[in-house]
């Protein structure tokens, strides 16, 4: 494939860059390159917003409402989002139970589920991992039973981590409905409103002062049999296909172009022996290492949607390159900032309301960063799938 963007790329960039301009409330981008959290209805507004555009899917065949996008005007149109920077369509929505259920659901589920994904009238959270299962996932213990009138599954059991579920109406959820067969065989996807009986959610505030995720507990919460995805015992496939999906998500290129830039212009106002911080060999050493590896990466991710584009398919196993190098690096970026602002980084987000003290939200941001490498699969566990996949051939 031809790396270079062409004249159209440029045209499309720009076009992007004008949209996010006219149309981002400036308090909303304010929060952001604060690394501030955003409130539910800022995120509904926006994506709202690129729906109306028809931007909010960009990833969906046209038939589904995609923009018929190339594989580069996709990259563009994130790239352009992260450095704005602007909010991504919400992903568990976009990225994660939309391409599913464009592959696996029934037409009804279609009919009935993506407009209201895509435009965000429901708010969907990812119920995958439990206390005793997340890299292990195929280890999970939330039992289904079919109710004697074969109408409801019957499922209880305890998830965790559920990203944003205080928001959620409703949760992607894989369920053990065969507990005699295989791990990876007796799983199902259901699909659960957040507002059934039996469904309690409970906030997990972490490291960085925030409550972004939660503990959610099943009690013999009923589900209709037509919101299972897929056929009963065959979840795993499908889970597969979501996490790829996930992971290419997750490099998220243009928000660690953003934290060196940050990084970068903040050293510029440090003092140090001969001018600033950013004079010093060692600092202008830590930002080229990053960039260099990341323009790599960039160059690596477009290869990725390029075959993803080419062969029809779902992400493959590259996407775990993507994953592994990406969140690295926006650790390293984080890092770097972080050593940049010095004794300025320490504060928790949400504790102060004054663009002058922006730089204090870098600590809750380095902080938060350190979950990158975990969520959607950890690290270690994409390097076994990479071992297991390229090198033994
Ligand atoms: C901020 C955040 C958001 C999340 N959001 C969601 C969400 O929305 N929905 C959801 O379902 N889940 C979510 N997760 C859960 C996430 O997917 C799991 O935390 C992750 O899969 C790791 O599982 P675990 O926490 O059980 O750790 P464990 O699996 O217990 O792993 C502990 C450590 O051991 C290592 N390890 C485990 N197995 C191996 C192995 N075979 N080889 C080498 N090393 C290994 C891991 O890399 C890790 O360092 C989120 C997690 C975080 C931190």
């Amino acid at each position: 494939m031809d790396l270079r963007f062409s004249e159209a790329d440029h045209a499309f960039r720009a076009e992007v860059r004008r949209f996010i301009e006219t149309e981002l409330d400036p308090r909303v981008r304010r929060k952001l390159a604060e690394h501030r959290a955003l409130t539910k209805a800022e995120i509904v507004d926006w994506q709202r917003r690129l729906n109306t555009r028809g931007w909010a899917t960009p990833s969906w065949p046209v038939e589904h409402g995609g923009p018929g996008w190339s594989a580069v005007q996709r990259y563009i149109f994130l790239d352009e989002l992260h450095q704005a920077p602007a909010p991504e369509p919400l992903s568990f929505n976009v990225n994660m139970i939309g391409p599913v259920l464009i592959r696996f659901g029934t037409p009804e589920q279609q009919q009935r589920f993506l407009p209201r994904i895509a435009n965000l009238d429901d708010w969907w959270a990812q119920g995958f991992s439990e206390p005793g299962a997340g890299s292990d996932l195929a280890a999970l213990k939330t039992r289904a039973v079919l109710s004697d009138d074969g109408q409801h599954y019957v499922v209880s059991g305890q998830k965790i981590w559920q990203g944003m579920a205080q928001h959620a109406d409703w949760m992607f959820t894989l369920v053990r409905t065969d507990p005699a067969s295989k791990p990876q065989a007796g799983i199902t996807m259901l699909l659960i409103p957040m507002r059934s009986p039996g469904v309690t959610v409970r906030p997990i505030v972490t490291l960085d002062g925030r409550h972004e995720v939660n503990e959610v507990f099943l009690d013999e919460v009923r589900v209709p049999v037509d919101l299972r995805v897929g056929d009963e015992n065959r979840g795993w496939d499908i889970t597969k296909y979501l996490l790829g999906h996930e992971r290419t998500g997750i490099a998220r290129i243009g928000m660690t172009k953003r934290l060196i830039a940050r990084a970068k212009a903040l050293a510029a106002s440090v003092p140090a022996e001969h001018g600033t911080l950013a004079d010093q060999a060692r600092f202008r050493e830590q930002a080229a290492a990053i960039e260099i590896e990341l323009k790599a990466l960039e160059i690596t991710q477009l290869r990725l949607l390029d075959a993803m584009r080419e062969n029809g398919q779902g992400p493959d196993v590259r996407a775990s390159i993507v994953k592994v190098k990406g969140t690295e690096l926006r650790q390293a970026a984080s890092e770097l900032l972080l050593q940049a602002a010095g004794p300025r980084a320490w504060r928790c987000a949400d504790e102060f309301d004054d663009a002058a003290d922006a730089d204090t939200t870098i600590a809750a941001t380095y902080f938060t960063l350190r979950a990158a490498s975990i969520y959607g699969g950890s690290n270690e566990v994409q390097k076994n799938i990479l071992a297991k996949h390229l090198l033994q051939g």
